[in-house]
């Protein structure tokens, strides 16, 4: 018999022992910024009308369990990712490629395209993009008959508003100071975790000097403005204090001044100089002009972000500004999971395209299997698992979107697809389902606990600045490439989404074995 993955945890806790270490993890929180705004069906406007209460956001009671093997793997493939995915944002024709076998299925993603051809029709005036991604994973245990491989698949990669990068610094903090004041109680046979098991997330400081690099490789003020960074965001904003810690970390360790700009409010609070330099105006100080170094996109990611009509021309209005954008939309649209499934589909030709040599092999072992839904012969084999009510419980569907709640799982895969019409299926991209190995753990949520069998996805940040293509560097230059920390999500196992923001899941750190 082979032994467990993992060991028996966590610690069983008693009344006591629950209700002290919810009073730590409640008064910790606030005190640190571990927060989110409340949903408003909690609080009523009468309640709170201006909108200062603030509530611990969704974490686990302890670190799960996390293969050190697999972490050290996505941690330490994250600058070829980084690579690989810079180079596919640089590939303008190979991505219109991807992009026109969702013309006229895919309005969103077309909008994008678009707007990135009308900037290139005037002529781009930044060479420079900014990426701050998310490498998301989980762990997959392939048994074979006296042995098991244990590795990480690649649930997506994210190239815009790669969120959780604030919280996930203050989580791995919080789960440290736990260990340490003495609240978690040893397990049955005296032993415990130590400190050195719950690796510290940086990604606060890391995602930061990113983009402090972007700021300073913009260069001079163009306008004899001081300079700044915005960031654009949507309104309300629950998870703000997340975005918030990279702010005063700007400000506080490198003496730069962000704003946060609502995506509504792009075209009344900047406007382009002729040389399409971009200044902002605080409603704040409205006598004061900020030139603009970069854009950082934690906003325009959904087809919701784009309701009033003014939203494309405020996205187009970015676009070809000289600011840095973080993502531009060639960025945003590298991240797509038509981008994702065409590297996967196996003998793909595409990966050799982007990456190096050395690093395919390690990239090649972090895919999952990821179908398309056209009409090639990968496709219409993947139809018919689709459509296979037994096989389709093995399987996720997922249309191009981020931000969670869009995907159609397993069992319900049949109905969706029968539901629509079949010249909208190449719009999605199946791919089959990654089955964590069980574990138990506590999240808190809105002050309840919920118990049980959780699974967790790691995500590992990634700062990558490069400089688009020119006649003597037709494939373009990377400028800087790092990996910045990582995130732990972690949800019931009964639930098919993991999304904090979306409301299903917990922030969490690793505990490693
Ligand atoms: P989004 O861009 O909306 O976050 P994801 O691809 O990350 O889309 O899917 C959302 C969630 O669905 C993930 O966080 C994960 O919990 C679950 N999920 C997606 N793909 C898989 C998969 N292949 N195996 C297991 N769970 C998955
Ligand atoms: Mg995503
Ligand atoms: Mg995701």
């Amino acid at each position: 018999m082979k032994s467990p993955i993992f060991p028996k945890y966590p610690p069983a806790l008693d009344d006591t022992q629950t209700s002290y270490l919810l009073t730590n993890i409640k008064d910790w929180s606030i005190a640190h910024g571990l927060a989110v705004r409340p949903q408003s069906a909690f609080i009523s406007a009468t309640v709170d009308p201006s909108g200062v209460l603030a509530t611990t956001a969704p974490v686990t009671i302890f670190p799960s369990l996390f293969p050190r093997s697999c972490f050290e793997q996505g941690r330490s493939i994250q600058t070829a990712y980084n690579r690989l995915y810079s180079a596919i944002a640089r590939d303008e024709d190979w991505l219109g490629s991807i992009v026109q076998e969702l013309v006229g299925i895919d309005d969103f993603i077309t909008k994008l395209w678009e707007v990135h051809m009308t900037v290139k029709q005037e002529g781009y005036t930044q060479s420079l993009t900014l990426g701050l991604f998310r490498s998301d994973y989980m762990v997959h245990v392939e048994e074979l008959e006296n042995s098991r491989n244990v590795g990480l698949k690649q649930v997506e990669f994210n190239t815009i508003a790669s969120s959780f990068g604030g919280l996930s610094s203050k989580v791995s903090t919080l789960h440290r100071y736990l260990l340490r004041t003495g609240a978690y109680p040893a397990n049955k046979d005296g032993s415990s975790f130590t400190e050195s098991s719950i690796p510290q997330s940086q990604a606060i400081a890391s995602l930061t000097r990113g983009l402090v690099a972007a700021h300073t490789a913009y260069g001079p003020s163009k306008s004899d403005k001081n300079l700044c960074i915005i960031f654009l965001v949507q309104e309300p904003e629950r998870n703000v204090f997340d975005q918030r810690h990279l702010e005063y970390e700007l400000l506080e360790a490198h003496g730069v001044r962000a704003f946060r700009l609502p995506f509504a409010r792009v075209l009344e609070e900047t406007h382009l100089n002729d040389d399409k330099t971009l200044l902002y105006t605080s409603p704040h100080a409205s006598d004061i002009q900020w030139e603009v170094t970069t854009v950082y996109l934690r906003a325009g990611y959904s087809p919701d972000d784009y309701l009033s009509g003014t939203e494309w021309d405020a996205r187009l209005h970015l676009e070809r500004s000289r600011a840095i954008k973080c993502p531009s939309i060639l960025t945003h649209l590298a991240g797509c999971k038509k981008v994702q499934q065409v590297l996967a589909t196996p003998h793909s030709p595409h990966l050799e395209r982007f990456a190096l040599k050395d690093d395919i092999p390690r990239l090649l072992d972090t895919f999952a299997p990821i179908y398309p839904l056209d009409k090639s012969q990968a496709g219409l084999e993947a139809r018919s698992l689709a459509l296979n009510t037994e096989r389709a419980q093995r399987l996720v569907l997922k249309p191009q979107r981020e931000g969670g709640g869009n995907n159609v799982y397993r069992k319900a895969i049949p109905e969706f697809l029968k539901g629509i019409p079949e010249s909208h299926w190449p719009a999605h991209i199946l791919m089959e389902m990654i089955e964590p190995p069980p574990q138990d753990n506590i999240i808190i949520r809105n002050g309840e606990l919920q118990r049980g069998g959780v699974i967790c996805e790691l995500g590992v940040y990634g700062v990558c600045l490069w400089e688009s293509s020119t006649d003597e560097e037709p494939k373009g230059r990377v400028l800087e490439n790092w990996e910045a920390g990582y995130l732990l999500r972690t949800k019931g196992d009964q639930s098919g989404e993991g999304g904090v923001a979306a409301g299903f899941g917990a922030v969490d750190s690793c505990c490693l074995v």
